[in-house]
C-alpha cells in the first residue's frame, strides 16, 4: 500500500513538473505585454516614421495603401503588440508606420 502511494506521488510529481516549462513560457510573455508602453506617436522616433495609431490617418502618406496596418506587417509581434523598430514599446495593432512590411 505504502508502495502504491509513493508511486502516485512520484507520478503526479512529474505531471506538475512537466507542465511547469508551459506555464513558465506563458507568464513572461503575458508580463512582457502588460510592461511595455505604449510607443506615443508625438515621440521623436515615431514621428522619424510617420507612425499613426490608426493607419487610415496615414492615408495622405504615399507609401500607405489601405489595408496595411501593424497587425499584418512583418515587424508585428502580436503576442507583445510589439515592433521590431520600436523594441521598447508595443504599437496599435491597427497603426501604420512607412516601414510597414507585408508579414509572410
Ligand atoms: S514597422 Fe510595422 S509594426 Fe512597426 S510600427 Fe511600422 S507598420 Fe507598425
Amino acid at each position: 500500500m505504502a508502495d502504491q502511494n509513493r508511486r502516485r506521488f512520484m507520478r503526479q510529481g512529474a505531471l506538475g513538473l512537466a507542465a511547469l516549462p508551459l506555464g513558465a513560457g506563458v507568464l513572461p510573455r503575458t508580463a512582457l505585454a502588460q510592461s511595455l508602453p505604449r510607443l506615443d506617436p508625438s515621440s521623436s522616433n515615431a514621428r522619424a516614421l510617420n507612425y499613426v495609431e490608426k493607419a487610415s490617418d496615414a492615408s495622405d502618406h504615399p507609401a500607405y495603401e489601405p489595408g496595411q496596418t501593424c497587425a499584418n506587417c512583418m515587424f508585428y509581434t502580436a503576442d507583445t503588440q510589439g515592433c521590431q523598430l520600436f523594441p521598447q514599446h508595443s504599437v496599435a495593432s491597427g497603426g501604420w508606420c512607412q516601414s510597414w512590411t507585408e508579414a509572410g
